[in-house]
């Protein structure tokens, strides 16, 4: 080639990209590099430190924080320490005393095993580190500047270590500018030594931050305490999940506690998975308790818990990312359906109908329900003493061929073979309230139902069936109905029809902007609901989620389907009907919430009444 031998980037544009020699980085800012997928903010050094205390086997751990735990974070253990030589080399990169060979890799059973945790943090921080085996006469210490140690020093301090990181990320300013508040970091700090202490009961923990105490708890041999301690004043409200299980040979064990469904919280932090002792952030896990709940909380809420789970360590690999809180499962499909089973068996078992507290402020169930997120209130009835619904003897005639008004109070004879409310009782008493509530009583005191939620459910479960046998019974329309959908919604039509075919919905794009129903379910034309009234929405939802999950879409759907037939707030019910839906709620599975979670049922106890009344509970009744 001629012309002249001019280097890469000596000219022209590419003087913008300045041409460099490879070279190998230097180890501070390897370490700095490092330090990226590890060290992502003060609760990040906080799970480190307080791992390797748990690591040198430690029963007392005290965090102290200031500013949020950027000023300052001093971790204290009373751990095995470390000998004055192998300071230097804790603080080293890939450097540890926990793994020594690729095989240790295949089952980790410390928390640690990376040994760049402490370089890490070393290189973004000023860390020090005072130390003192249990068998030593005097601690010694190191410090770490910007990733300089210094010489080992003697130093004074109980058997243990103590590890003290200040100025965090000093010398990186582009990390620093990512640090939110103080009290953001914080609740970051807290969340993330709740998880880890959730998994410890046996060591005691501690959380100081500017001076005040802000968690202390104790060392336990019961971990139910421990979770009670940590989640809070909810204690009644948790219910136990336990199994033994075997995994094609490997043993698999869940032990936790989960929250009543009113418990939900918007956070998805609510729920929490120990492994093997290490806290874990695993879709598949919380997809498996998500799925448990489904129907009985809110979509956009997280179920309440913490479940441990113990299996071969073989068979997960923690070593998938830098802070070890993702997982991968070699069964996880097994992994999965077992928890999914235990948590939904021990829901099955138990009584969810929430406790109405009379003057009180739980309630739960209640705030649950001014929380619908879907907007379906305006189809709740109005609380007694707001206004009576309007006359909706139409939409009650609709439902069923019409019959007289329920009086007042029915006593509804058994059919027989049905499961009664109280065993062996042959009639039990049913009263509708302003056209909207059922009330009943029951073995354990008196049954408030919102006739609504409750036959939406029914009707949920019961167009679930349906559909899992063929699709629904639909109707042509003799004049294809154009419906106006939005844009988005009519694009997805064609790629919905399996689905709409299984709905006994059948429609074409009749425009951007429009589609034709040319059949549609007969139950739906049946209880008076018109295509223009359900399809956009329909289609908006399907094309929101179907193309990710079209069971899951299904299930939205056949709930809204459900709640468009349901019997309304107002719609008064003859006794058939009222008892038609009272047996429904003693057939179902999740009877106790509507499928968007909200409840169907609350009930005020006996024990209660008695309270409010004033009278003893040995009073005679
Ligand atoms: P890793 O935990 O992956 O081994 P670290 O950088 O976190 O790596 O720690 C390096 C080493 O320092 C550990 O292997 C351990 O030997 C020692 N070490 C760290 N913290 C403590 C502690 N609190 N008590 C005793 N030894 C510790
Ligand atoms: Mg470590």
């Amino acid at each position: 080639m001629d012309g002249p031998d001019v280097p890469p980037g000596s000219g022209g544009h590419s003087d913008k990209i300045s041409w460099m020699p490879i070279r190998l980085l230097p180890r501070q800012l390897v370490d700095q590099i490092a330090a990226g997928e590890v060290v992502e903010r003060p609760a990040s050094v906080v799970k480190e430190l307080v791992e390797n205390a748990l690591d040198a086997g430690a029963t007392r751990i005290e965090v102290d924080v200031e500013g949020g735990g950027v000023d300052r974070i001093a971790v204290t253990d009373d751990g095995s320490g470390i000998a004055e030589p192998e300071l230097p080399l804790a603080v080293a990169s890939h450097a540890t005393s926990k793994i020594t060979s690729s095989d240790d890799l295949a089952a980790i059973v410390t928390m640690g095993f990376r040994g760049e945790a402490l370089a890490s943090v070393a290189s973004v921080s000023r860390l020090s580190i005072t130390s003192r085996p249990r068998e030593a006469v005097a601690a010694a210490r190191i410090a770490v500047d910007g990733g300089d140690a210094g010489p080992v020093a003697p130093a004074a301090g109980p058997p243990g270590t103590r590890v003290e990181v200040r100025q965090l990320f000093w010398n990186v300013p582009a990390r620093r500018k990512f640090l939110r508040s103080a009290a953001t970091e914080l609740g970051r700090i807290e969340e993330v030594l709740e998880s880890i202490a959730l998994c410890r009961p046996g060591v005691a923990f501690r959380l100081v931050s500017d001076g005040k105490v802000r968690m202390d708890l104790p060392a336990t041999d019961d971990p139910a305490r421990r979770v009670r301690a940590v989640l809070g004043d909810v204690a009644d409200a948790l219910l136990e999940v336990q199994a033994d299980l075997d995994l094609g040979g490997s043993p698999l064990a869940v032990w936790g506690l989960v929250g009543r469904p009113e418990l939900a919280r918007a956070s998805a932090r609510a729920l929490r998975f120990a492994l093997n002792g290490r806290a874990v952030l695993d879709r598949t896990l919380t997809h498996a308790v998500r799925e448990a709940f489904r129907g009985l909380v809110e979509p956009g809420r997280t179920p309440l818990g913490f479940l441990a789970i113990e299996l071969d360590p073989s068979t997960v690999d923690v070593n998938v990312h830098p802070a070890k809180t993702e997982v991968r499962f070699r069964q996880q499909q097994a992994v999965h359906g077992a928890v999914l089973r235990c948590v939904r068996s021990v829901l099955r078992a138990a009584d969810l109908v929430p406790a109405f507290e009379l003057g009180g402020t739980r309630g739960g169930g209640l705030d649950a329900a001014a929380a619908h997120p879907l907007g379906a209130g305006a189809e709740r009835a109005p609380g007694p003493g707001g206004p009576m619904p309007s006359a909706s003897f139409e939409t009650f005639a609709a439902w069923a061929a019409a019959t007289a008004v329920a009086p007042p109070v029915v006593e509804v004879a058994s059919a027989g073979a049905g499961p009664l409310l109280h065993g062996n009782r042959t009639a039990r008493r049913v009263m509708q309230v302003h056209g909207s509530y059922l009330v009943v009583e029951d073995r354990e005191g008196i049954l408030v139902v919102d006739q609504h939620a409750l036959h939406e459910r029914a009707m949920f479960e019961d167009l679930h069936a349906r559909i899992a046998q063929s699709p629904l019974e639909s109707q042509r329309m003799l004049v294809p109905a154009a419906v106006e959908v939005d844009a988005r919604a009519a694009e997805c039509a064609d790629e919905a029809a399996p689905l709409l075919a299984r709905l006994g919905i059948e429609l074409v794009a009749a425009g951007p902007r429009s589609v034709l129903v040319q059949s549609f379910p007969t139950f739906l034309l049946g209880r008076g609901v018109e295509p223009a009234e359900f399809v956009p929405g329909l289609l908006a939802r399907i094309a929101d989620d179907g193309r990710a999950d079209v069971e899951a879409a299904l299930s939205e759907v056949l709930d809204m389907m459900a709640c468009k037939a349901a019997v309304k707030a107002g719609d008064r019910l003859s006794g058939t009907e009222l008892e038609a839906l009272l047996d429904a709620r003693e057939r179902l599975e999740r009877a106790s919430n509507c499928p968007h979670g909200r409840p169907t049922s609350l009930r005020i106890s006996l024990r209660d009444l008695e309270r409010s009344f004033g009278r003893s509970t040995s009073a005679s009744r």
